[in-house]
């Protein structure tokens, strides 16, 4: 599996994987439709395949045209049918997607807002999180109570440490200062923070992350339970 990640509008992005075994290749979101453009001239790709994970604006105002242009099947969550309902599919809990030969378990990840899917590609050990959970960070919750967007941070954080984590926005920098305001003493923490500002420095993407490195320095996967996760992510709103 090949994968290019890209920025998009300001600070969302956007991520093209290509099966090398078949050449089919898959958008994760589409905030907008000309840097995508851009990056599959510059690769000579197509694009057959866009798997949305939520129907937040900057998720999918990039759908039309791509469309139009590539002739791109669209797979939608099944909560997002209202906002989209032209895709092509709409998948839920356990549904199976094919990317060429590469397989993708759609897990229902809401707390975000209600319809968010994330899209596991075990084989790879790599899962698209759109705005579930971010580097350092994790997703406003949109869709209370705290309890659901909890869980389906637990839930990605048990999969195996080496797993790459892509997710929807580069937000890091300042998810890096709250992580290190909530845990000071944390010197994994302290240190990630040091790296995290050399790489924005230098423009260099903080995405993707690897769940062994999130379980380290990101506090709300660290919360001890939703009581402290809910308290982080309102502290975090203000911060
Ligand atoms: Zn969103």
């Amino acid at each position: 599996m090949e994968i290019a990640l890209f920025t998009c509008l300001s600070d969302n992005y956007a991520a093209l994987l290509r099966d090398e075994a078949t050449g089919t290749v898959a958008l994760v979101d589409a905030p907008a439709a000309e840097p995508v453009i851009v990056e599959l001239e510059r690769r000579g790709w197509g694009l057959d395949v866009i798997l949305v994970t939520h129907q937040h604006h900057d998720h999918i105002e990039g759908i039309p045209s791509l469309v139009a242009r590539y002739g791109a099947k669209v797979v939608a969550p099944r909560l997002a049918e209202q906002a989209l309902p032209d895709a092509d599919r709409f998948v839920g809990e356990g549904d199976i997607v094919e990317i060429g030969a590469l397989r993708a378990e759609v897990w229902e990840t809401p707390g975000h807002c209600t319809d968010h899917v994330s899209y596991h590609f075990a084989s790879e050990k790599v899962i698209f999180v759109g705005d579930t959970m971010f580097t350092m960070g994790c997703g406003r919750i949109f869709s209370p109570p705290p309890e659901k967007l909890h869980a389906s941070l637990q839930r990605i954080a048990a999969l195996p440490g080496e797993t790459q984590v892509y997710s929807g926005h580069e937000y890091t920098l300042a998810n890096a200062r709250f992580c290190a305001h909530v845990e000071p003493d944390n010197p994994q923490v302290a240190a990630r923070l040091k790296s995290v500002e050399a790489a924005r420095a230098a423009g260099i993407p903080t995405v993707p992350t690897t769940i062994a490195e999130e379980r380290a320095t990101n506090v709300f996967l660290r919360a001890t339970d939703v009581a402290e996760f809910a308290a982080r992510r309102e502290a975090k709103n203000r911060f």
